[in-house]
């Protein structure tokens, strides 16, 4: 009688286990605001996977072995498809290591911007590190995100139909919040009279450009400035009555507090890469418009 007792629920444990994991589907993504993206829309029915952990830089990051392992078992994989140097570098190693696996382009459909049009033009005296000649930081924009889900929304549906109606809905309640975020933030930017965004990496092109704002960076296409520069940005500055300076956790903000300090600013730390994407930039835009006149 007790053999029964034992038996029965590890029988039900070895036939319920196999199927559960089974409806799951295995997603893979480059960064964490897409991770964001994608666990909204499919809520418990995917597992997803980010290449690129918190804190790691997009831009030289390399995948660890046991990263390229998972990916053995993936549905699909999710691209950012801006250029992105992670991208350049191993997207077809990737793909070599899964036939099978799915490719969404989440950019399909976003205009990229020449990243010229975000600072100085200095096409003769760099070298820099994003191959491409467009900024591959298409995620910064609220309205940009939007075409991402969709894009998304459209290569779940394609690897599993029959929880379309669940992604579809999950899809429309996240672009609702997004659409009332880009409003709040169109409401508090409208006003402001200085529309300089002063960062440090250059991650914030598109969604400056979104509200009208125009940023600055004191890094462009992974190099630091040069003390000229640095002089030239301190004295735009301080013309420009300047007090918020916005650094990326990713990179050295030696520069950014230096900056801070001759302007008598301050420096504000805002992760482009949050996986707390819609409260990151809310945060954000909440600190430009609190300091500045
Ligand atoms: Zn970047």
């Amino acid at each position: 009688m007790k053999k029964i007792f034992f038996w029965i629920p590890l029988f039900s444990i070895l036939i319920c286990w196999p199927s559960a994991a089974q409806q799951k589907l295995s997603v893979i993504t480059t960064i964490e605001p897409f991770a964001y993206f994608i666990e909204e829309i499919t809520k418990e029915k995917a597992v997803v996977s980010v290449m690129i952990p918190s804190g790691a830089n997009p831009h030289t990051y390399e995948p660890l072995p046991s990263q390229l392992t998972g990916l053995s078992s993936a549905d699909l994989y999710v691209k950012v498809g801006s250029g992105i140097e992670f991208e350049t570098t191993w997207m077809d190693k990737l793909i070599s290591l899964n036939k099978k696996m799915k490719i969404c382009n989440a950019s399909n459909g976003i205009p990229l911007i020449p990243m010229e049009e975000h600072g100085e033009k200095e096409a003769n005296d760099h070298k820099h590190k994003h191959t491409e000649k467009f900024d591959p930081h298409i995620w910064t924009s609220l309205k940009n995100a939007i075409i991402i889900i969709e894009n998304i929304l459209k290569s779940l549906i394609a690897i599993d139909p029959s929880h379309k109606d669940i992604y579809t809905q999950n899809a429309q309640n996240l672009t609702l919040k997004i659409t009332a975020c880009i409003k709040e933030i169109e409401k508090q930017t409208s006003h402001l009279e200085n529309k300089t965004l002063l960062v440090f990496h250059p991650a914030w092109g598109y969604f400056a450009k979104d509200f009208g704002l125009k940023q600055k960076s004191v890094e462009k296409y992974g190099k630091e400035s040069t003390p000229q520069k640095l002089a030239r940005l301190i004295k735009d500055a301080k013309r420009n009555n300047i007090k918020i300076i916005f650094a990326s956790p990713q990179f050295s903000q030696k520069s950014a507090r230096i900056i801070a300090q001759e302007i008598n600013g301050t420096v504000h730390l805002i992760d482009p890469l949050s996986k707390n994407y819609i409260e990151s930039l809310k945060t954000m835009i909440n600190i430009l418009t609190k300091n500045i006149p």
